[in-house]
């Protein structure tokens, strides 16, 4: 996302090449000369009043460095023609956004569960207390407190993770990308990875199974076709060469129509008896079944490791709804070779997430996962959405009665994001809101600069704020944020 540099509106100021060709006529163009002179100095920038409420909150040598890059921008700009607007407006407005924190809140009103560009899962607060707690204190991180000895960090989540899916053992690492690597790296080595060419996919983000294959120093053995690929074909590529047969979920790509895949039983049974092994990246990868969603066809770690993967890989903050975290889990032979491997080291999570993401575990043995916030939002009902666009509705009326908008409740259709399930959507409301004035797109910016940021979706021209991943302690804020945005 980018967070354009120009405060909203400074652009907008006419510009010398606005004025009218009467007026031009009358007062001259200024030229590219007149307006590099009418620049101030730097020294002048710098002792301008209009910092002075900078001058305690930012440090000198800071202040001077925005001061200088500013000046730079606006003389590049009007080389090139171009108008940079006013300059102390776009000061004032790069020093505060200086002070404020980059990476902070913001209200997701898009209706997308998992959205990867907002940070995908959030914790519940149990979760993220654990995380705080562990952050601030010294823990057990590594410190077996039964033998006074030093302990494993995986040890906090492995069994939990067994006891969910049903694997024999279990490592995490600090996403899916590296629980893949690492799998490569150990099972594979330097020999053949066996990938159908349905499968070789970009998840975005730059992860490309192909690259990352090459990346663990295996050779990457494509077989098949994108749409077609038999067990025979499998079956054929083996070879004394080949370590394992990968078997990668496509993520938000789907190949429709004509199409044919061995099942995974099957191709567990093959490689099995060719010695070969069978891994899995799930992507996603839930813990409980999709029908408990209200969801359906994707299957779960416990039933991929039941009909035959080795080894299973997935994300944590996914479907799973915990921290960023990749888990491998499966048989306890190959696990234990994976936890060697040195890559380990480099890949290893920090001890805020593990206690996040054991809390999190937590809450599914507790039988409690509807209090994982992710799977709350995607287990909400639409009539429950619905009498939450109707609180939200009211509120607005109270809050915002002389603004000019109007309201309206909608149906929509939510996503469950994060590369799982892309074409179900699930059912939805929204508030749609239109102005007097204003356009969708004008109050979405001013939205989406505000304070606490606000980002929604827009249909014709109305903004939506879909209420499935707007929590109703969020309405306050969002109220004011539009509030704040119908002023500008
Ligand atoms: C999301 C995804 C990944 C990457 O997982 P991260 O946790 O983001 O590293 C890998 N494979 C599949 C199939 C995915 O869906």
């Amino acid at each position: 996302m980018t967070i354009s540099t120009r405060q909203p509106g400074a652009g907008a100021q006419p510009g010398p090449e606005g004025s009218t060709a009467a007026h031009a006529q009358a007062t001259r163009q200024p030229t590219l000369q007149d307006r590099m002179r009418a620049l101030p100095s730097m020294d002048r920038l710098l002792n301008d009043g209009r910092l002075d409420a900078y001058r305690t909150l930012i440090d000198r040598d800071l202040l001077k460095k925005t001061c200088a890059a500013t000046l730079d921008d606006h003389r590049a700009a009007i080389r090139t023609g171009d108008d940079p607007g006013d300059l102390m407006t776009d000061l004032l407005a790069r020093l505060a956004r200086r002070l404020q924190p980059s990476l902070r809140p913001l209200i997701n009103c898009t209706g997308v569960v998992v959205h990867t560009n907002l940070g995908r899962s959030c914790l519940s607060e149990e979760a993220a207390q654990a995380a705080y707690d562990a952050a601030t204190n010294y823990t057990t991180l590594e410190y077996n407190l039964q033998e006074g000895a030093r302990g494993q960090r995986n040890a906090h989540v492995e069994w939990l993770l067994c006891q969910l899916t049903g694997a024999e053992a279990a490592v995490v690492v600090n996403n899916n990308a590296g629980a893949v690597l690492v799998t490569l790296a150990t099972l594979a080595g330097e020999r053949e990875a066996i990938v159908s060419r349905g499968e070789l996919v970009e998840i975005g983000g730059s992860f490309r199974i192909p690259d990352i294959i090459t990346f663990a120093g295996t050779q990457l053995r494509e077989i098949g076709c994108t749409n077609r690929t038999h067990l025979s074909d499998y079956e054929r590529a083996i070879t004394d060469q080949t370590a394992i047969i990968l078997k990668v979920h496509p993520s938000n790509y789907r190949i429709v129509g004509f199409t044919t895949h061995p099942e995974r039983a099957e191709l567990a049974q093959l490689a099995h008896s060719r010695g070969v092994l069978l891994v899995e990246d799930l992507g996603s990868g839930t813990l409980i079944p999709p029908e408990d969603l209200n969801l359906s066809g994707e299957p779960t770690a416990t039933q991929c490791l039941a009909e035959g993967d080795d080894i299973v890989t997935f994300s944590g903050d996914k479907l799973l709804g915990g921290p960023q975290i990749g888990a491998v889990i499966g048989a306890k032979k190959y696990v234990d070779k994976i936890r060697k491997h040195p890559l380990m080291r480099a890949l290893r999570c920090d001890k805020m997430t593990l206690a996040a993401m054991e809390t999190t575990l937590r809450t599914y043995l507790r039988g409690d996962w509807k209090k994982v916030p992710t799977l709350g939002m995607i287990t909400a009902t639409p009539e429950e959405l619905r009498a939450r666009a109707q609180s939200l509705q009211n509120h607005m009326a109270s809050a915002l009665g002389e603004s000019g908008i109007t309201t309206e409740i909608q149906p929509v259709d939510d996503a469950v994001g994060g590369g799982a399930y892309p074409e179900t959507p699930l059912p939805g409301y929204a508030l749609a809101i239109t102005h007097r004035t204003k356009t969708a797109g004008q109050i979405q910016e001013q939205l989406r600069l505000g304070t606490p940021p606000v980002i929604t979706g827009a249909r014709h021209d109305q903004i939506l704020i879909h209420l499935r991943t707007l929590r109703d302690r969020e309405f306050p804020a969002l109220i004011s944020a539009l509030k704040a945005a119908l002023q500008e």
